[in-house]
């Protein structure tokens, strides 16, 4: 069992395993020429099985389950092992947990199965037990920019980026070789020094802005938050600050004279409350068109 954040490199990690099983080489490197490295370079190696949520699924049922067991009832087509990778182990439901149980227990020989985990407060004891425990730990900062440098040659604001990842190197590697932060950046300050200023278009702008980074909410959230925090930090402390989005100074400053430390704290807050509603299966778009409006309100109120 796989246990860690999501973008730790739980997967990484298991489909690196499933290959070193694969390979005919037998060594502990995948050799990437014989037929089963090659097939699994291009996706389509039968001898490993991926199991994850159906599309519009909340769960991991026991249909799925029973597919697997049929899957384990036959031996390997080219290697001498199958590898089973249940990529939400934490999101099979109680029956299909149960039903997955006796196979845990007794696979046939040539089966390895791997649960990936993100909430083992989610899975059976009786599971648990069955299990080794892999735990994923979270790097540190200095791993995080080794990792981050080693994929993208530009530079970037440290600071910021260790922060975002949060140990989490999937998450610094999505920043890497684009320009993604510094654009989310720039148009979320423009939006809120649209907002701040008043004009008619801003809400309805601003609001289009979640929509369009729907599918990044999570770096989204995480630079809204972080200006306004500058935002904040420029109107408590005033001009002579080093701020976290230093390209973006002027505006921030102009935007913290408009604003002030209460109604940006007031914001923080808002969008806090907001950020822990989007992790429970909230309508996202009510949930960021309302919180637009509350930041509206606050910077009027
Ligand atoms: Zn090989």
């Amino acid at each position: 069992m796989f246990c860690g954040p999501e973008g730790i490199g739980r997967k990484t990690m298991a489909e690196c395993f499933a290959g070193a099983l694969l390979c005919s080489s037998g060594g502990v490197v995948p050799c990437g020429q014989c037929q089963g490295c090659v097939l699994l370079k291009s996706g389509t190696n039968p001898d490993v099985i991926h199991i994850r949520k159906q599309e519009g699924k909340a769960s991991v049922g026991v249909e799925e389950v029973r597919l697997v067991q049929e899957e384990i009832s036959t031996a390997p087509q080219f290697g001498k092992y199958k590898v089973l990778i249940f990529e939400n182990a934490e999101k099979m439901t109680v029956q299909a947990q149960n039903a997955l149980l006796k196979t845990l227990e007794e696979p046939p020989p040539y089966i390895v199965m791997i649960l990936i985990s993100s909430n083992n407060s989610q899975i059976l004891d009786t599971v648990k037990s069955r299990s080794v425990k892999v735990d994923f730990k979270r790097y540190t900062n200095s791993e995080i920019m080794e990792a981050y440098k080693r994929k993208s040659s530009e530079s970037t604001d440290s600071r910021l980026l260790c922060e975002y990842a949060d140990g989490i190197i999937g998450r610094a590697l999505s920043m890497a070789g684009s320009d993604e932060y510094g654009k989310i950046c720039d148009r979320i300050v423009d939006g809120l020094k649209e907002l701040s200023g008043g004009s008619g278009r801003a809400l309805c702008n601003f609001q289009n802005l979640f929509a369009e980074y729907s599918e990044k909410k999570e770096l989204f959230f995480f630079t809204l938050y972080s200006i306004l925090r500058d935002i904040s930090v420029a109107a408590a402390y005033g001009r002579k600050t080093a701020l976290q989005n230093a390209q973006t100074e002027d505006k921030i400053y102009a935007i913290s004279d408009c604003v002030g430390y209460h109604k940006a704290l007031k914001c923080l807050e808002q969008v806090n409350k907001a950020w822990r509603m989007a992790g429970q299966n909230v309508n996202y778009k009510l949930m960021a068109d309302a919180l637009s409006i509350r930041i509206q309100e606050v910077f009027y109120g």
